[in-house]
């Protein structure tokens, strides 16, 4: 899939839409998602554009992602929910139900957060 510059996210990167800003460096941005699903739900998201975890993981140097693992991590201690714990997810295409096309890492936490997958 070809990257969207249209997307929200990628939106948000240029300043054209706003967002909660929890952390920004050279290659990463985090803000809270805007229908929290956990007391703590931040998504982290590299600057450049790629469409999804495929893509990232496909296409990055690999100092972006060094960069962009090293940033979820510190975006969790810095949520204060390294200690007691979270999650992290990424969805990719269909059946995952990714809705935006930039790769996004969601980091939830702040409570026990249940089965990892819904039942059926
Ligand atoms: P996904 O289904 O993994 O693509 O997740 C997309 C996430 O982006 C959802 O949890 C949305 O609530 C969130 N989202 C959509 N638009 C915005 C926005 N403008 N600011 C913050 N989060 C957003």
């Amino acid at each position: 899939m070809a990257y969207d510059r249209n997307n929200i996210f990628a939106r948000i990167l240029r300043g054209e839409i706003p967002c909660q800003k929890v952390y920004e460096d050279a290659h990463v941005l985090a803000f809270n998602d805007i229908r929290p699903q956990a007391p703590v739900h931040v998504l982290v998201i590299p600057k450049g554009e790629y469409v999804s975890f495929d893509d990232f993981a496909a296409q990055a140097p690999a100092a972006e992602q060094a960069a962009f693992v090293a940033a979820v991590g510190k975006v969790a201690r810095q949520l204060g929910v390294a200690e007691n714990g979270y999650r992290i997810l990424a969805n990719h295409e269909k059946d995952a139900g990714q809705e935006v096309p930039h790769f996004h890492v969601h980091i939830f936490g702040g409570k026990r957060l249940g089965r990892m997958l819904p039942r059926e």
